[in-house]
């Protein structure tokens, strides 16, 4: 959904959001979407800024950082940004006072994409290391083997193989 700058006025709109799946674009390597994106929002000018309140929620497949099993990661975020005029970048001394709880984001041209607020509020909820659970065992660093399955028959005591050269410099 796209929304005219110039219509947007000082008194809250409410927009009522549902974006399917297949219209995002890649969101990372082994991020898929799962559900669609709902999000419900308040957008009003502010000055020169467009200030977005609201919330979103989704649900994401990601890979566990530690046993690359996928995994469901659901979102249910309050959202608050501000997008500012891409020309103001360098002018508005003001940036950095604000509260910095807040969000600045940037648009140019005349038009705000609502699809393109989501996804970059979506890409800020994705932790960047994402585990399937606190004991995730991970994977044998030998064998591949996920440990959340079951062990392997690697030794745990096998000798890292630098440490293996100097048994055998003493050796001699
Ligand atoms: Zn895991
Ligand atoms: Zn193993």
């Amino acid at each position: 959904m796209i929304i005219r700058i110039d219509e947007i006025q000082s008194s809250s709109s409410e927009f009522e959001l549902r974006f399917d799946p297949s219209e995002f674009d890649s969101l990372g390597e082994g991020i898929t979407l799962r559900s669609p994106v709902q999000s419900r929002v308040h957008i009003r000018k502010v000055g020169v800024d467009i200030d977005i309140k609201g919330q979103l929620s989704t649900a994401l497949q990601l890979d566990c950082s530690r046993c690359l099993e996928p995994q469901i990661f659901s979102i249910q975020n309050d959202l608050h940004v501000i997008y500012r005029d891409v020309r103001w970048v360098e002018t508005a001394p003001e940036v950095q006072l604000e509260a910095e709880d807040m969000l600045v984001s940037y648009y140019a041209g005349d038009t705000l994409n609502l699809l393109e607020v989501a996804r970059e509020q979506i890409l800020l909820a994705i932790p960047l290391q994402f585990i399937c659970k606190m004991d995730c065992a991970g994977l044998c660093p030998q064998c591949g083997q996920n440990r959340n399955l079951g062990k392997c028959s690697c030794r745990e005591d096998k000798i890292d193989p630098r440490l293996a050269v100097l048994t055998k410099l003493l050796q001699n």
